[in-house]
This record gives structure tokens, C-alpha cells and sequence, in this order.
């Protein structure tokens, strides 16, 4: 036996998480200039960062000899007043998934199990396995979540379930009545994770109101990010709302300081840019029908999505899917194939600036007439 034979079985197992191809590496591939390159395959803001947030963060590089403040205070309080919630009901993490895999920390152990969706963002299972619990996906339904199949699912088990919504990749939108209907009929000794990551991007009529649901479930945490429409996503910070009890069980296993300085000033700076999240979303909006309005003219088929991004189906054979994606590559643009998320057929696209999202539709018709 040598040494890595001694870690437990479930972690040997795990495939690592993959992400978005980086620009740099592409560069490297195949000879490119990394100026000419888009990415649009992580989600990410076109628009960069909220120019406050972004100065804001350059005072602080002067500080960074010190510890951050490992409770997040000024962060918190804005939150708080922010979303009408206490401080004590937070829990800050080094971007959402942190929040995530402090929840599976907390409530999982080898034997229990964790509830998500077929098709659902890949972090769950990750933090899942990473326990040595047992993830049990439930299918989806027309790509979405199956919530009352979801809630069949549960067993004497089961401790979290994870909800996204929207959900990436799929952009899929659960309705504000069924998660409300879900909420009433889930076992109150389950933790129900509603992973709001996209939620700035929904219209106004489509939000739900999660955060008053705090009140009434003392079960459901709510997750949300700095790293999308706030554009913050290298700087990681993402932060959690439960009830206190939750919260505070969370915030004992969180490493003292998981959020940086730099993170924590940019957070704070980002959430009182309301102009900037405002020029993000309107944007999102035009560049998604901008890909769909196309989309239809050319007859591909698209999961309508809530989010910013969009996964579309490529014809035939799922070999054919993969040739798309490598002759985007090689014409520098960047999406993100969906074979580990049992998607094989599609690709997804993140929206971006009107010209980046003009390039990847040219390169897109490029790709798919060398299919014939
Ligand atoms: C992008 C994304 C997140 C956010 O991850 P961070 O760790 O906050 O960057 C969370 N959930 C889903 C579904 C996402 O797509």
C-alpha cells in the first residue's frame, strides 16, 4: 500500500470539477492571440467590474500585509440592511461554493444523503462525494427540476437538497409556486439549499421571494454571489441566509478567514453600484435575444434560460457537438461542452458584449456548415 491508497475510497473517486477552458491555455493550443480570443464559457460579466468596486479594491492592495477581518462585519452589515435580514443569519464564503460545501460539511457524513437535480450544477455532487454521502439525482423534467419527483427522492437519509434556480446549466427556472409548494411539503429535518447564484438576472416578476421564506422555514438556505452579475467572480465571495441556528453551525466550520480583504471591500463596494448591476442585466437581456432571435432564424434548437448564458443543441450525433466546439476554439472562441452534465448534444454559451456575441454566432455558422 503506499500512501494515497489510504484515502477513503469515495475520494479517489472523485472527477475533478472542469472548468471553462482559460484564455491563456487556448492561446497556447493553438497558436492564437490571446487578444482575439472571447471566452464565453464561465459565466462570467462582459462588462468586467463595477468601476467603484473596482477602485475600491485597488485602495486596499495597500492593506493586504494584514488579515482580513475574519467576521466580515462592514460586509454583513450591508447585507443585512440590504435583504432585512440579522447579521447572525449570514454566512460569507470564498465565493458560493464555498457556502455550498460548508452546508454539505455541516449536515452530511458518510451514509446520509444529498437530493439534486439530472443536469444541475456539477458543485453539488462534488461536495457531496467529497463527505463520502450518497448524491441521488433525480431526472429532469423538459431539462428543468422534477421538485415534487425531488421530493419523492427523499429518504430517511437525506439531509440537504439542493435547489438551483435558475439553474446552470440549463438557465431552467423553477416557479415561485412550486418552490413555495415544495418548501410547505419538505421535512423540516432536511436543509434545502435554494442556490440563487443567477438570481439578479431574473425579471422583476419572476423573482421569488425566498428571503421572506427565511421567516416561515427555518430549513432553507438561500445562496448568492459576487461573482456574476456583480462581476466579481476572481476575487471569490459569495455568502449564504438561514435561519441563525444554521448559520451559526456554518460559520464553525468556515475557515477563519475565507473571504479576503480584497473580496470583502469589493463586495461591499459592488453591492451599492446599483447603476452597474442595472447595465448588467440590461445588457444580459439585449445579448439573449440577440443569440435566440438568431437561433430561431437558423433553426436551433435552445433551452430558454434565465440566466446569462444559454446551452443549445448541435444536430446528429454528439460527435458532431464536439467538432462545433473544437472549431470554435480554433476560431478563439470559447464555450463550454456539457458532456460531464449529461448533455452530450449541447454546448453553452455565456452572453456577452454585442460584438463578442456577433463573433460566436459567425464562428458558429462557420462551425456548423463544416458539418455538412
Ligand atoms: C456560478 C454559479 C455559482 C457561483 O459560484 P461562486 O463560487 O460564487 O463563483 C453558484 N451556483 C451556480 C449554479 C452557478 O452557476
Amino acid at each position: 500500500m503506499n500512501l494515497c491508497d489510504f484515502a477513503p475510497e469515495y475520494i479517489r473517486a472523485i472527477q475533478p470539477y472542469q472548468p471553462g477552458k482559460p484564455i491563456s491555455e487556448l492561446a497556447r493550443e493553438f497558436g492564437l492571440d490571446e487578444s482575439h480570443i472571447v471566452k464565453l464559457a464561465s459565466n462570467e460579466n462582459p462588462l468586467g467590474t463595477s468601476p467603484l468596486a473596482l477602485d475600491a479594491m485597488m485602495s486596499a492592495l495597500h492593506d493586504t500585509a494584514l488579515y482580513p477581518d475574519g467576521s466580515g462585519y462592514e460586509l454583513k452589515s450591508a447585507l443585512s440592511k440590504r435583504y432585512d435580514v440579522d447579521p447572525g443569519q449570514i454566512i460569507l464564503g470564498n465565493g458560493s461554493n464555498d457556502v455550498l460545501d460548508l452546508a454539505a460539511r455541516v449536515f452530511l457524513k458518510p451514509g446520509a444523503a444529498a437530493v439534486y437535480s439530472q443536469h444541475a450544477f456539477a458543485v453539488y455532487p462534488l461536495v457531496v462525494q467529497m463527505i463520502g454521502a450518497n448524491g441521488i439525482a433525480v431526472p429532469a423534467r423538459d431539462y428543468g427540476h422534477d421538485l415534487p419527483a425531488m421530493l419523492d427522492a427523499i429518504t430517511p437519509e437525506t439531509r440537504i437538497v439542493f435547489i438551483a434556480s435558475p439553474n446552470n446549466p440549463t438557465g431552467t427556472l423553477s416557479s415561485k409556486e412550486d418552490l413555495l409548494r415544495f418548501m410547505e411539503r419538505v421535512s423540516r429535518d432536511v436543509l434545502v439549499v435554494m442556490d440563487e447564484a443567477y438570481y439578479e438576472y431574473l425579471p422583476e416578476v419572476n423573482k421569488p421571494d425566498s428571503l421572506k421564506w427565511l421567516q416561515q422555514f427555518p430549513n432553507l438556505l438561500i445562496t448568492r454571489t459576487f461573482s456574476k452579475v456583480y462581476g466579481l467572480a476572481g476575487v471569490r465571495v459569495g455568502f449564504g441566509l438561514a435561519h441563525p441556528d444554521v448559520a451559526n453551525l456554518m460559520n464553525r466550520v468556515r475557515q477563519p478567514f475565507n473571504v479576503s480583504s480584497i473580496g470583502l471591500v469589493g463586495a461591499l463596494t459592488a453591492l451599492k453600484d446599483a447603476e452597474f448591476v442595472q447595465r448588467s442585466y440590461a445588457l444580459n437581456r439585449a445579448g439573449m435575444l440577440q443569440l435566440t432571435d438568431n437561433f430561431r432564424k437558423k433553426g436551433i434548437d435552445y433551452i430558454p434560460s434565465y440566466g446569462n448564458f444559454i446551452s443549445f443543441r448541435v444536430k446528429g450525433e454528439t460527435a458532431n457537438t464536439l467538432k462545433v466546439y473544437q472549431s470554435l476554439l480554433r476560431q478563439g472562441v470559447i464555450v463550454r461542452p456539457l458532456g460531464i452534465y449529461e448533455m452530450p448534444h449541447h454546448l453553452r454559451v455565456t452572453i456577452g458584449l454585442e460584438a463578442q456575441n456577433q463573433r460566436f454566432l459567425e464562428s458558429l455558422d462557420h462551425a456548423l456548415s463544416g458539418l455538412d
